[in-house]
């Protein structure tokens, strides 16, 4: 009996001491950063856009012994974290399902324009802020660079008033809409004169707020430009010399997605 109990004893033993901890993530000598928002009931849509819903359809222990979880949720398009595909603004241009891979992966450089932009919801991303970022780094934009623009502005989500300009919603609140975006100009200037794959920023718009006609979006989408909208986390990121993923959900025939975005910069 007492060598049963000890063998007994023995085999917990060796079966706790087999058991694993979970695994610690592996060090990395790159950083990984997030610059995405999660989806939730605070989520920041577009003041005429529906927003993110999440129903519950099971969570708990079941008859069968296992847990299970599981939700439906409903989104549109342009909301959070997002893409805007060519097809948002310019007709006959890419769905989202058709940007390919190499303008959402790639080198990416940051245009830092917090100071002037937390000053001014109004500000507009001028040609000058491109053009002082390449007489600081010593370079022009590289060719099928991704182009991340900070304003600052993340750091007010999800507080709709100040992210945003306003918290009510519906077509009467557009006109309400006070956040920073790239000026006409500048779009123009980067798709003349630089080759960038894509262009993001921390504001709900690559436009500004008080745009009428969205100038910004329909320069650079025509060109097959994608827009990431809503970022976060820019702060951490360099100005240059760090690469970006920008997964879009593969909606078929959708003018734009839910993104997971994330940089890998060296340390
Ligand atoms: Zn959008």
């Amino acid at each position: 009996m007492k060598t049963v109990i000890i063998s007994t004893l023995l085999t917990f033993v060796i079966f706790f001491s087999c058991k694993k901890e979970p695994e610690a993530p592996r060090p990395s000598k790159r950083q990984i950063i997030d610059l995405t928002h999660e989806f939730s009931e605070e989520t920041v849509y577009w003041v005429t856009a529906k927003e993110f819903e999440m129903d519950v359809v099971a969570e708990g222990h079941t008859d069968h012994g296992y847990y299970y979880a599981a939700n439906n949720f409903t989104t549109a398009e342009h909301g959070g974290t997002h893409i805007d595909a060519p097809i948002h603004f310019a007709a006959n241009k890419q769905y989202v399902n058709e940007i390919p891979l190499e303008k959402l992966i790639g080198s990416a450089i940051k245009v830092d324009v917090s100071e002037l932009a937390l000053e001014n919801p109004d500000y507009l991303i001028r040609i000058e802020d491109f053009t002082n970022w390449e007489k600081k780094n010593g370079m022009q934009i590289p060719d099928g660079s991704i182009v991340l623009l900070e304003t600052g502005f993340s750091k007010y989500y999800p507080d709709k008033k100040k992210y945003l300009g306003t918290d009510k919603r519906g077509p009467e609140a557009v006109k309400l809409l006070h956040f920073p975006g790239l000026s006409p100009e500048a779009a123009k200037w980067l798709v003349e004169n630089r080759n960038i794959n894509s262009i993001g920023l921390d504001t709900p718009s690559i436009d500004y707020g008080q745009s009428n006609f969205f100038k910004a979006h329909v320069i650079l989408l025509s060109e097959n430009i994608p827009a990431f909208e809503n970022l976060t986390n820019l702060d951490k990121l360099p100005s240059k010399g760090f690469d970006v993923v920008a997964l879009p959900m593969k909606i078929k025939g959708g003018s734009g997605a839910p993104l997971r975005i994330v940089a890998f910069v060296n340390d």
